[in-house]
C-alpha cells in the first residue's frame, strides 16, 4: 500500500464545487488586490481566532516579518525564540536587522521551555516569538508574565495552530500580535502562498495594515518603510470556503491523533503529549525515537511517506554560523532534530491506512527487539 504524508486531492475534490464557484466569482469580480473578498474574509476569521482585528498578508512569513517591523523591531535588537521551528520564525528576525536569541525547548511538547527565557532578557531584548508547534499552544501565562515584567512585546507565531486553545483562548489572540500560514499543507491552506496577522490592539492593527502596502495611507503618501505584503483575493475566496469546514477538519485530525496514540502506546517510543488545559489540532502527529532514521527508511519501504520536523535546529544552520552557537548549546532541541518522526496524517486518511502504517510500525518494532 502506498500512503503519503498528505493528499490534498482527496480534500479538493470534497469541496470542488463550492471552491471553484468562489474562484470564479473572483475572476468575474476582476476585483485581484484587496477588496471585499479580502475584507469578508477577514472579517470571517477574525471572529474564527477570538481577535478584534485580523489582517491578509502575502504568506506567514511575511506575516512574522511585518508584525516584528510594527513592534519596533530593528537593527541590533534582540528576539527571543525557539530554534525548533520552521526557518521562517528566525529568518523573519534577521531581516530586520535584529538577532535571534535561540533558549531550548520542552522536550514533551516540543515548544519553547519558559523556564529558559527570563535568564536571556537583557537590555537588548525587544520581542518574544513563540511558536505553537505542530498545532499545539506553548506556555502563553509564563511568557506573557516575562514579557510584561520585562516591556517586551509577544508575537506568537501561530503558523501551524489555526484553531488551537489555551486555556481556553484562541491562538493568535493571547499576545501582542499572532502570525499564521495559509500555506497548502497547513491546517487551513490556501491554493498559493497567504498569511494573516492578528491582534486585539486598534493601533497595531493600523500600523500592519500599512506596512502591507508599502507603508502608505493613503496610496502614494508613505510615513513607513514597508513591504507589499498583501493576501490575494482569489486566496481569500478560497480560505473563505475552506474555514467553514475547519472544525470538522481538526475534529478529524483529534480522532486520527487519538487512535494513533491508542494503538501505539504500548510501543518503544514517545508519543505527544497535550497538555491538560491545551486543545491540540495536530497540524502533525510525531512520534520519538533513538531508531528514527531506521524506522523512517523502513516505512519508506513498506510505501509509508513520513518527514522529519526539522532535521537540523536553527542554531546549528550553516547561515547562522555567526551568531556562535555550536553543538550540544540547546540539547533538547537538537535530540528532538535527531529523534522525531512526522507519522501521516489529514483528516482524509481512511481508517485502513492508518491500520497499515500503525502494522508496519509495530513490525518494525517486532523485527528488531533490542
Ligand atoms: C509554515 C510556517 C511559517 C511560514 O509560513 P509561510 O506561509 O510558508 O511563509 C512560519 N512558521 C512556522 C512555524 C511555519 O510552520
Amino acid at each position: 500500500m502506498k500512503i503519503a504524508s498528505l493528499d490534498l486531492k482527496r480534500q479538493y475534490e470534497s469541496i470542488r464545487e463550492e471552491v471553484n464557484n468562489a474562484v470564479l466569482e473572483v475572476l468575474a469580480s476582476q476585483s485581484f488586490i484587496l477588496g471585499p473578498f479580502v475584507e469578508s474574509f477577514e472579517q470571517k476569521i477574525a471572529k474564527y481566532c477570538s481577535v478584534r482585528y485580523a489582517i491578509g498578508i502575502s504568506s506567514g512569513t511575511d506575516a512574522i516579518l511585518l508584525a516584528l517591523m510594527a513592534c519596533g523591531v530593528k537593527n541590533g535588537d534582540e528576539v527571543i525564540t525557539t530554534p525548533f521551528t520552521f526557518f521562517a520564525t528566525a529568518g523573519s528576525i534577521v531581516r530586520l536587522g535584529a538577532v535571534p536569541v535561540f533558549v531550548d525547548i520542552d522536550p514533551d511538547t516540543y515548544n519553547i521551555d519558559v523556564n529558559k527565557i527570563a535568564p536571556a532578557v537583557n537590555k537588548k531584548t525587544k520581542a518574544i516569538l513563540p511558536v505553537h508547534l505542530y498545532g499545539q499552544c506553548a506556555d502563553m501565562d509564563a511568557i506573557l508574565e516575562v514579557a510584561r515584567a520585562n516591556g517586551l512585546m509577544v508575537v506568537e507565531d501561530a503558523a501551524q495552530s489555526i484553531g488551537a486553545v489555551y486555556k481556553g483562548k484562541n491562538a493568535g489572540s493571547m499576545g501582542d500580535m499572532g502570525c499564521f500560514s495559509f500555506y497548502p499543507t497547513k491546517n487551513l491552506g490556501g491554493y498559493g502562498d497567504g498569511g494573516l496577522v492578528t491582534t486585539n490592539n486598534a493601533e497595531l492593527a493600523e500600523f500592519i495594515k500599512i506596512l502591507r502596502v508599502h507603508g502608505s495611507k493613503p496610496k502614494y503618501y508613505h510615513s513607513h518603510i514597508g513591504v507589499n505584503g498583501r493576501l490575494d483575493a482569489i486566496q481569500a475566496a478560497v480560505l473563505s470556503v475552506k474555514l467553514k469546514y475547519l472544525n470538522e477538519w481538526s475534529e478529524k485530525r483529534r480522532f486520527i491523533a487519538s487512535y494513533y496514540h491508542e494503538q501505539l502506546k504500548r510501543l518503544p517510543i514517545r508519543l505527544p503529549k497535550i497538555e491538560s488545559h491545551n486543545t491540540h489540532i495536530f497540524h502533525q502527529y510525531v512520534i520519538a525515537t533513538p531508531r528514527r532514521d531506521t524506522l523512517m527508511e523502513y516505512l519508506k519501504q513498506q510505501g509509508i511517506e513520513t518527514a522529519v520536523y526539522y532535521p537540523v535546529p536553527l542554531h546549528l544552520q550553516k547561515c547562522f554560523d555567526y551568531l556562535g552557537y555550536k553543538r550540544t548549546d540547546l540539547p533538547e532541541s537538537e535530540e528532538a532534530s535527531n529523534e522525531t518522526l512526522a507519522l501521516p496524517i489529514y483528516p482524509e486518511i481512511t481508517q485502513k491506512e492508518q491500520d497499515y502504517v500503525i502494522g508496519q510500525i509495530k513490525n518494525f518494532f517486532l523485527r528488531n527487539k533490542s
